[in-house]
């Protein structure tokens, strides 16, 4: 009775999150016949019936797909009917073809598994590694492709009959769900002391909370790696865990038991609610309600505070039965990659966890957090790790060969780019210590096996020192040398699909330049092969060099020489009174005689510059800090800005930020409060910029802006700026999917090496 046939394929994210089983429910309820089978490139449907059953069916499988699921693409063919199809059936998958069948990222914890592991009834009651085709591990599990079971860190726990009827059976949650499991079958917890010897615990996850409510610091295995965890509330011991991990001020994240326990923490926009509950489940950056129940430690001095969800069965169980937000970091000493095994945990974590959370589901793939904030308006991811981790970026470019971008020095990510396909690899961090370069090589290896491709087209930053460079030199192949801020403008037009030319402007602390001096104050008229530098800023000295972005009293000191003539009145400016006045003499000499003074033309070394005296701050103790703690103190109210200048006698015309230092000084010395300042500082900055736009437009026709590099993770910065540039009528675009700071830049290396090789040009 068949009258119809369709072919439908589906492209997406549709693989691994529960799709076949619930193509096979619909099919089963509207009536229709056939098949669905995974191919290397999504799912395919062939579905025969009545038109009216065929086009509800259709219908429903762009209505209500599988909550993880992502459809990208459906496209409906039609076919001859099959006369012969009676029922509907799931054909096992088809690998041969290899090439980008994806491992999906890991998921959140769905309310179904939530409910049962909350029945003191079920079979599954308090078991923290329940899942289903709609939750739980995948990429973090994946050892190599297909995702099948015996190719995940699941494959050693043989499934009880219970767990395989269920994922035997096609109209079952579980049917086909990799890492199903039960307490008969499963992994199972355990609790170790801080010295590694186990603990009795009869419920791990009880005792852990207990442990945790007494204010101990407990060590716990998650999804893609170890947290360090302690009572969020309690001062005492969130101020132990800083200084046992060595992480003297740099914000730690909270986890809440759900949504109304953010609530009571932070003010939520409803972009930062959704940001919240969303499948990726990221840290979120939002800010903190003044009366919130947070120890102050947890982010000193800072407005805002990290909050994250439960996003596996043991968290909420762990959140549930300790009754508090707990701080969830890293579990690393600072500086190196996240613990992901139960005897590096136990090796490196001694010395600050007081007990051990532990269980036997290995870590395939090191995965950190991710981290989200909302930024003019719409979430921005800043760093893009588990959760979106392997799912690709769909860019409008071919990567033809593939290619594989190593990335930059600081808050690494690589990116493998193959077909239109832009996979950006797990946050890496820092690439300053073996370990995590270690960590580095073994991520890029993991995730060539799982795309079944080893590129032999490499891209790395143009910095001839950047470990990644090196790593670059080892492989064979093809390499493309990108530099760093073509790199971040590359990464923004690939995400927004632009081909260019666009004028990109792109603003961090500092980048390798062409001319071999530190770059970071940069306006690029950029296609995707090259670029032509049309303004920047005059440039600030680093006395000591990299030592001065630490010490950022230094740079002020060099800004303030250059802005006075040598002759800045210290004196009156409570930053120096607080250094040695020795040391002061001798930087104030080098300065002069320019023994050891590179300059730099970052943007953010006019954050650590201002920040230093605004705040009267001698150093940074992570990076970054003095120029965020300047961002934080802004008083949005105030939008004054200061004078500035370019001068255009350079190359490229140079805005001058030396009247605005003058001006802050004077504000300073007449005592107005730095909320006042850092806001006229930001203001300043926004109409500098916008002010360029407009004087380097003739080079840029009606080229597109976008704004990129670490500065504008500011939302101040990139809203005030925005605000500025919007009467002008050209289109503007900021970073969403992607990083703005330096966890984006693989993604632009890709795109910019594919297109040189593409025109010939390697
Ligand atoms: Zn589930
Ligand atoms: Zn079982
Ligand atoms: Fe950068």
């Amino acid at each position: 009775m068949s009258e119809a046939g369709f072919r439908i394929e589906i492209r997406g994210t549709v693989q691994g999150v529960g799709f076949r089983p619930w193509v096979y429910r619909l099919a089963h309820e509207k009536g229709v016949a056939g098949r669905v089978s995974n191919d290397s490139r999504g799912v395919t449907i062939e579905a025969f019936g009545s038109n009216e059953a065929l086009e509800d069916f259709v219908r429903g499988l762009r209505a209500s797909p599988p909550p993880a699921a992502r459809i990208r693409a459906l496209e409906c063919l039609e076919i001859p009917p099959d006369g012969g199809a009676s029922g509907f059936v799931i054909v096992e998958s088809r690998t041969a073809e290899g090439l980008q069948v994806s491992i999906p990222p890991d998921l959140p914890t769905c309310a179904d598994c939530r409910r049962e592991i909350a029945d003191p009834a079920d079979r599954r009651y308090r078991y923290a590694f329940t899942n289903c085709t709609n939750c739980g591990p995948r990429f973090t599990i994946a050892l190599s492709v297909p995702y099948d079971r015996p190719a995940t860190t699941m494959g050693r726990f043989p499934m009880c009959a219970a767990c395989h009827r269920e994922y035997d059976d096609p109209l079952d949650r579980r049917f086909h769900a990799q890492p199903n499991a039960c307490p008969a079958c499963g992994p199972r917890l355990t609790a170790a002391d801080a010295a590694g010897e186990p603990l009795d615990w009869d419920d791990p996850i009880a005792g852990a909370a207990r442990a945790l409510r007494a204010g101990m610091i407990v060590a716990i295995k998650g999804l893609g790696g170890f947290h360090l965890a302690c009572d969020a509330t309690s001062s005492d011991a969130v101020a132990r865990l800083r200084r046992r991990k060595r992480r003297e001020e740099k914000p730690l994240a909270v986890m809440v038991a759900d949504l109304a326990g953010a609530e009571t923490l932070a003010l939520l926009t409803p972009g930062e609610r959704e940001a919240l509950t969303s499948a990726e489940r990221p840290i979120v950056l939002v800010r903190r309600r003044p009366d919130a129940a947070l120890a102050p430690e947890v982010a000193p001095g800072n407005p805002f505070v990290g909050l994250l969800l439960p996003y596996t069965p043991l968290h909420h169980l762990l959140l549930a039965d300790a009754g508090a937000p707990l701080v969830m970091t890293s579990g690393n000493l600072s500086d190196e990659p996240i613990a992901t095994t139960n005897a590096e945990a136990l090796e490196k974590l001694s010395g600050v966890a007081d007990a051990f959370l532990l269980h036997d589901r290995d870590i395939a793939s090191r995965c950190d957090d991710s981290v989200v904030r909302e930024i003019a308006g719409a979430a921005t991811v800043l760093r893009r790790s588990r959760g979106w981790t392997p799912a690709p970026i769909e860019t409008a470019f071919e990567f033809a060969p593939p290619v594989l971008a190593c990335g930059g020095h600081l808050k690494n990510t690589f990116c493998i780019g193959v077909g239109r396909s832009a996979y950006l690899g797990p946050h890496i961090g820092d690439l300053e210590t073996l370990d995590t370069l270690a960590a580095f090589e073994s991520s890029v290896a993991r995730l060539e096996e799982f795309l079944e491709i080893r590129p032999t087209l490499i891209a790395h930053d143009l910095h001839p020192l950047y470990a990644t460079t090196s790593y670059a030199r080892s492989r064979d192949g093809v390499r493309i040398a990108v530099q760093h801020h073509h790199a971040h403008v590359a990464s923004a037009m690939a995400e927004h699909g632009l081909a260019g030319p666009v004028l990109g402007i792109a603003y961090d602390g500092t980048g390798y330049g062409t001319d071999g001096t530190s770059w970071g104050g940069e306006f690029l008229l950029a296609d995707l092969t090259g670029f032509q530098r049309l303004a920047t800023f005059r440039p600030v000295g680093l006395p000591g060099g990299d030592l001065a972005v630490r010490q950022v009293w230094r740079v002020a000191l060099a800004a303030l020489e250059d802005a006075y003539a040598g002759a800045p009145p210290l004196e009156r400016l409570g930053l120096f009174a607080s250094i040695d006045p020795r040391e002061l003499a001798l930087v104030r000499r080098t300065i002069r005689e320019r023994v050891y003074v590179p300059l730099a033309r970052g943007v953010g070394r006019w954050f650590d510059a201002f920040g230093a005296l605004g705040l009267a701050r001698r150093e940074s103790r992570y990076e970054g800090q003095v120029a965020l703690e300047w961002n934080l103190a802004a008083d949005p109210g105030d939008t004054r800005a200061y004078p500035w200048s370019v001068d255009r006698s350079r190359p490229q015309p140079e805005i001058d930020l030396r009247p605005a230092l003058r001006a802050a000084v004077e504000d300073l010395l007449a005592r107005r409060d730095p909320s006042a300042i850092s806001a006229r500082f930001h203001k300043t900055l926004a109409e500098a910029t916008a002010s360029m736009v407009a004087e380097v437009r003739p080079h840029a026709a009606d080229a597109p802006v976008v704004l990129t590099g670490g500065c504008f993770q500011n939302a101040l910065l990139a809203e005030r700026t925005l605000e500025r540039l919007s009467p002008r009528k050209v289109s503007v675009h900021l970073h969403r999917r992607v990083p703005p700071g330096d966890g984006g830049l693989a993604l632009g290396q890709a795109v910019v090496a594919a297109a040189i090789a593409r025109t010939g040009g390697a």
